[in-house]
């Protein structure tokens, strides 16, 4: 990092700086993006991966909420097409439950109505054709059901896809670089990169898109807004459908939770309660997965899951706007703000995953208005993300048995995507770490390929192993997880 001054220095690499960067530095702005961690670290790689305008929005009368949404879904399928995909959803309601049938038609044809006619509009169904489809699922008191149609994005490719993009355009970005100080003199900002010694970077305006950690940045006031963050648990689980989805209502609370395809397994999620800690601090908990496999068991009596049919588990905090009035997160809104303060700190807090291109654009407006720049106007609702062909041709041998990836699909992520450690590759370039085999056949190959990358000698080669291992929830057994594997691979 030399020492230009940047118009725009981002804090924060998930979904939303990411997008920031890349609006800005299509424009032709120059824009710098610190990311403490690796890319999609926070909330963008734990979402419910769907590009969605969320029927439950609708409950709270959210239809400008609902409308952009759809509007960015529609944006995503033709923008990025290999990585979001249209997704169809069965929605069945039983005897008692409120909203009632008719009022779930009723929303879902206001659903129809905002969206962006990219999708076919819904269906209503007889409890048969609900069982039909899900014949395990819970016949007694069934009275039918809808389909209706949203989408599932790959949200951990989208953020890199995202911020290669900006590359591309000139933007600098770094993982691995937290920002521990803004201060601002003379109409400049300069902003403290943690090491030894500290880096310091001037820029005209700074962008704190930093999620859940948001507050590290905001003043103190009563009057100004803070991030008020919620807990979001999901469970993958042995596949129950190959291709659709389910909306339902967890018996407990009464909130509407997901089963989702994914992967060839299934997604269960999610929990929404607050979270008062240290947004580092994250672990899931009993209760969490109770609550879930409790709410699925009600649904699917005859499969009774327990916590050992667990495949694999995620938390992640939704950056929600904090409003007093509020208690119940789930009734927050999940509108975002943005905030320009006096000393060019520019925050944006809530919105969601599916709405991060809106959100850049009018960030980004807002800052040339706000701070009398000239640069053109956006061009990210009609410029592709990536080239679908791309992220459907895979070139060699696989590197295990379990998974498409190849050692050319490592080196790139090493190279070109900044990947710096097995996590980085197995959560946040993948999703392997939620597979079924979790990497864990292939993780000395992987591992192989980054030491002759990275030069990483013997021993921080066994640490990283440690280190992804450890991380990898429910726990495994290291000792047996570490026994050699027969791999595709030569070890160069
Ligand atoms: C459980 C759950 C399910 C969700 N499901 C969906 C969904 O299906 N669809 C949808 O549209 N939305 C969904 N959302 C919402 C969506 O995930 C968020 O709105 C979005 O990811 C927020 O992105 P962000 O970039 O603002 O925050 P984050 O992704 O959290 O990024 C903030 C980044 O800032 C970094 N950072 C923090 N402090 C510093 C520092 N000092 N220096 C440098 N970097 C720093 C962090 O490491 C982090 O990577 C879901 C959220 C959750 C939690």
């Amino acid at each position: 990092m030399n020492n230009p001054v940047y118009d725009i220095a981002i804090i924060g690499g998930g979904i939303n700086g990411a997008a920031i960067a890349r609006d800005a530095s299509l424009r032709g702005l120059k824009v710098i993006l610190l990311e403490k961690e690796d890319f999609g670290n926070g909330a963008s790689t734990k979402t419910s991966k769907l590009a969605h305008g969320g029927v439950r929005y609708l409950q709270n009368l959210e239809f400008g909420l609902v409308r952009s949404a759809l509007r960015e879904r529609s944006l995503l399928l033709q923008n990025a097409p290999g990585l979001v995909r249209r997704l169809p959803f069965i929605f069945p309601r039983y005897t008692g439950q409120r909203p009632a049938l008719w009022m779930v038609k009723i929303g879902l044809s206001i659903y129809d109505l905002l969206n962006q006619k990219d999708a076919p509009t819904h269906e209503n169904l007889e409890a048969e054709e609900v069982i039909k489809l899900f014949p395990d699922i819970n016949r007694f008191d069934l009275v039918g059901g809808c389909l209706y149609w949203d989408a599932e994005m790959d949200d951990n490719r989208l953020v890199i896809e995202t911020l290669l993009s900006a590359e591309r355009s000139g933007a600098v970005i770094h993982n691995y670089s937290k920002v521990t100080e803004i201060t601002y003199h003379n109409d400049l900002s300069e902003v403290t990169i943690e090491g030894t010694p500290p880096h310091h970077i001037k820029a005209r305006s700074v962008v704190n898109a930093t999620g859940a950690w948001s507050n590290q940045f905001l003043e103190k006031s009563p009057t100004r807004l803070r991030v008020y963050p919620s807990r979001g648990v999901h469970l993958v689980i042995p596949q129950v459908h190959p291709s659709y989805a389910l909306i339902l209502e967890a018996p407990q609370d009464r909130r509407l939770f997901f089963l989702i395809p994914w992967n060839g397994l299934s997604l269960l999620g999610t929990t929404d309660l607050p979270h008062s800690g240290n947004p580092d601090a994250l672990t899931i908990t009993q209760p969490e997965e109770d609550y879930l496999l409790e709410a699925f068991n009600a649904y699917f009596p005859t499969k009774q899951l327990e916590r050992s049919d667990i495949i694999s588990a995620f938390i992640g905090l939704r950056p929600l706007v904090k409003n007093r009035a509020v208690n119940n997160v789930s009734l927050i809104s999940r509108e975002h703000v943005i905030e320009i303060s006096r000393n060019h700190v520019v925050t944006i807090l809530g919105g969601k995953f599916t709405t991060h291109r809106q959100i850049a654009e009018e960030v980004v407006d807002q800052m040339i208005h706000q701070f009398k720049w000239k640069f053109p106007a956006s061009s990210t609702s009609y410029t592709p993300l990536c080239d679908a062909s791309k992220t459907q041709v895979k070139r060699a041998q696989p590197i295990c048995l379990l998974h498409a990836h190849t050692e050319a699909d490592v080196i790139h992520a090493i190279r070109v995507e900044k990947a710096q450690t097995l996590s980085d590759w197995y959560y946040r370039r993948t999703s392997i770490a939620y597979s079924e085999c979790r990497g864990i056949p292939c993780v000395r190959t992987v591992a192989q390929i980054f030491a002759r990358e990275l030069n990483w000698k013997d021993s921080k080669k066994e640490r990283e192993i440690r280190h992804y291992l450890d991380s990898l929830y429910p726990p495994v057994n290291q000792e047996t997880a570490q026994t050699p594997q027969v791999t595709s691979i030569s070890s160069r």
